[in-house]
């Protein structure tokens, strides 16, 4: 768990981010692991969804067929929390679980939450927002943009129009007004990620609340892709875990993050590698 919660607010590999997680979970010795991954359709977040195939799902869920194995996926315009996405994830991954009731053995849920957004370098520095696609310039994350232009010319960018609602008003606003152009974008994606997040959580603990008998431990990751020239990078925002003990509800959940006050983030560089600090 030290490992993952290091990586708040620092650029990372992909993989970085997926083994941190991963070793978190295998450290719990679970007997099932179950998972929810959400991105974006974006064929951008490709490497995002390939990489925690590779290295999250392949080592530690069950086989769904022989030799396949595949985590619960949503994948819409905006990496938006879709209700009741968790419930089904627990009820599916639950079936892989110890038989015998009452058993002590644990299960382990995780969700990882993707935002994204592209980074293009300019003279004028790192660009946030636009993504250098077939060789041209594009909105990346372009739901989320369209969203925040307030452009609702499509019902599916209402639908991430009003999941961006979940950000606090003061917060947009405050990004809105104060944040330079550059950056705003990585702004809203981490503000965004982390209330998908907040609602996976929330509906997390009510589905590990059905197991009753069992011992389950959770995890969600609300994390920022970064889509940029070369491999792709991430930036983890939250972290939330909590464990529901056998005959009880949930505990109460411990978050780690940037928390949802733009007001608090600072900004840096370190040899191109962003790293953002709440202060
Ligand atoms: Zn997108």
């Amino acid at each position: 768990m030290e490992q993952l919660l290091a990586l708040i607010g620092q650029e990372s590999d992909l993989r970085t981010v997926t083994t941190a997680l991963r070793r978190a979970v295998e450290r719990d010795r679970p007997a099932v692991v179950g998972a929810l991954h959400i991105t974006c359709s974006d064929e951008a977040e490709w490497e995002t969804a390939a990489e925690f195939q590779r290295d999250f799902v392949e080592p530690l869920l069950p086989s769904l067929k022989v030799g396949r194995k595949a985590a619960f996926r949503s994948v819409n315009l905006g990496a938006r929390y879709e209700a009741g996405a968790c419930r089904v994830m627990v009820h599916h991954f639950a079936l892989a679980g110890p038989e015998e009731p009452g058993s002590e053995s644990l299960q382990t849920y995780a969700v990882k939450v993707n935002a994204h957004v592209g980074m293009m370098d300019t003279v004028d520095g790192p660009v946030f927002g636009r993504f250098l696609r077939f060789g041209h310039p594009s909105a990346c994350c372009g739901a989320l943009t369209a969203a925040v232009e307030g452009n609702r010319s499509t019902a599916a960018f209402a639908d991430i129009a009003d999941s961006l609602a979940a950000i606090p008003d003061d917060a947009y606003d405050f990004v809105r007004a104060n944040i330079a152009e550059s950056l705003r974008m990585l702004y809203f994606a981490v503000l965004h990620a982390q209330s998908q997040a907040w609602a996976a959580a929330q509906e997390l603990e009510r589905a590990v609340c059905e197991l009753r008998e069992s011992r389950a431990r959770c995890y969600v990751v609300a994390g920022v892709a970064i889509n940029r020239p070369g491999p792709d990078a991430e930036v983890v925002v939250g972290v939330t875990r909590f464990d529901k003990p056998p005959e009880e509800p949930p505990a109460k959940p411990e978050f780690f993050g940037l928390g949802t006050d733009p007001r608090r983030y600072q900004v840096e560089f370190d040899l191109s590698r962003l790293r953002i600090v709440a202060r």
